[in-house]
């Protein structure tokens, strides 16, 4: 399994399937331009002296040792049901466990993320690692892992908790085997990644730590998956309101909210965005009015925007906004009226970006898969990371292990079989960032910590 490795080509970046985060990313594929890339002699170097070392070596067979334990942390988790803003179970569970395994420091966070900080030895970078413990199933949804056909299945079982039971198993495997790392690691557990969650666990971890340098975290993805490309979006709900009026009796005199929605929805449609960086928009839900015979007083809908790239998505956004307040000065003249006004709200917001592939963290996982024979492929999708992209800190998510399917569907499952090989090469993705005493030197750069 380790080999060593030249130099090599990473190849074409192409978004493959997405694994995470709202249904609605991830059924997009974008395609972008091949960004072919090399992996510095440093960055080679360090994998080289990690798998060939003893100690190493060692920790990843205890990575292996440990998998049947570590599906009993899966179970044990994914049956502590999780839905948005209800992770508060979930947490505790997981705090338990990483308490157990020597992090005794570790505490749930005023926003309900548990956060643990393993030290290093000092004057390295702080790595965050995490996987996020909510799910998009309700209260009350049937989460008992059920063994058929080789696999486990329940809601939630891949997306993420084999994410959180592979950081536990990292935990106790680097304190079973006493490793040290140069750098800090800092294991998180973060609430609000799914779809009303809007990212609320991971903005509260990066308002409220200055000093992380990077983030390597842990989705069900294929070998060799590196997300780099964190989609942003905003949602927003515009309410349209005037006086209304009988249809026959008032007219001529009011305005219609739906006329001057209807105005709005005609001009948002025409506008035109970029195939790349691929930017999308939608009304994607519309309602109002009171009767057929009625000049409606109210009407409503929802816009969802997204883009591969902020600046992109910000001049769609503006020329929407725009749309609309021309829609309402056009149906307020048309009646020569001022009465039809219009309030927009907004319900939804993942900032975005990308880590860029010739990164020490891009170039870090790409050296990783290869010792492990995978080849790279790099991805786009609206995840966690999404937060410290936005902010220029190098942020990637790589799988754990398994083969999962039917993710956000009751029919969720993952096949665990060699599911500790993910485990072990996310693991010395990891190792290699934050160095190991003794054996290789942290390639993750400290950053300037940032001002609030
Ligand atoms: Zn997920």
């Amino acid at each position: 399994m380790p080999k060593s490795t030249g130099p090599l080509r990473l190849a074409p970046l192409v978004l493959a399937a997405l694994l995470c985060a709202t249904q609605g990313a991830f059924a997009q594929s974008t395609a972008v331009a091949p960004t072919p890339a090399q992996v510095s002699p440093e960055v080679d170097r360090a994998y080289t002296q990690l798998m060939a070392s003893p100690a190493i070596q060692k920790l990843l067979d205890a990575v292996k040792a440990d998998h049947e334990r570590s599906v009993e942390d899966l179970k044990m988790l994914t049956e502590i049901e999780a839905p948005p803003f209800k992770e508060q179970k979930r947490a505790e569970a997981f705090l338990a466990r990483m308490k157990a395994f020597g992090l005794t420091s570790a505490k749930i966070d005023a926003e309900g993320n548990v956060v643990g900080v393993r030290k290093g030895t000092g004057g390295g970078p702080k790595l965050l690692v995490s996987a996020h413990l909510d799910t998009v199933f309700p209260a009350g949804t049937d989460v008992k892992v059920k063994e058929r056909d080789g696999r486990l299945h329940a809601p939630g079982i891949a997306d993420d908790t084999r994410g959180l039971a592979v950081l536990l198993s990292w935990l106790k495997v680097l304190n079973d085997n006493k490793v040290q790392t140069v750098g800090d690691l800092m294991f998180v557990a973060n609430v609000g990644e799914e779809e009303l969650g809007n990212l609320r666990g991971m903005k509260a971890i990066f308002r409220d730590h200055l000093d992380i340098d990077g983030m390597v975290g842990l989705e069900p993805s294929a070998p060799g998956s590196v997300l780099v490309l964190g989609t942003a979006s905003h949602r927003y709900e515009v309410t349209f309101q005037g006086p209304g009026g009988h249809s026959f009796g008032a007219f001529g005199l009011v305005p219609s909210a739906i006329h001057g929605m209807g105005r709005a929805i005609a001009k948002i449609a025409d506008i035109r965005t970029p195939s790349f960086p691929k930017t999308t928009f939608t009304v994607g839900t519309v309602g109002g009015g009171t009767s057929v015979n009625t000049i409606a007083p109210d009407a409503r809908m929802a816009i969802d925007i997204r883009s591969d790239d902020m600046g992109s998505l910000l001049e769609t956004e503006k020329k929407i906004l725009a749309a609309i307040d021309e829609a309402v000065a056009e149906e307020n003249k048309r009646w020569n009226v001022s009465t039809l006004g219009v309030s927009v709200r907004l319900i939804g917001e993942r900032p975005g970006g990308r880590t860029p592939s010739d990164s020490a963290i891009v170039e870090a996982a790409v050296r990783s898969n290869a010792a492990f024979g995978h080849k790279t492929l790099l991805r786009g999708g609206s995840t966690d990371a999404n937060v410290p992209i936005s902010m220029g800190v190098p942020a990637i998510i790589v799988g754990g292990g398994g083969k999962a399917s039917g993710f956000h569907s009751l029919n969720e499952s993952i096949d665990m079989t060699d599911a500790w090989k993910g485990a072990q090469n996310s693991l010395v993705t990891v190792l290699g960032l934050v160095g190991v005493q003794g054996v290789s030197p942290a390639l993750l750069a400290k950053r300037t910590a940032r001002t609030k």
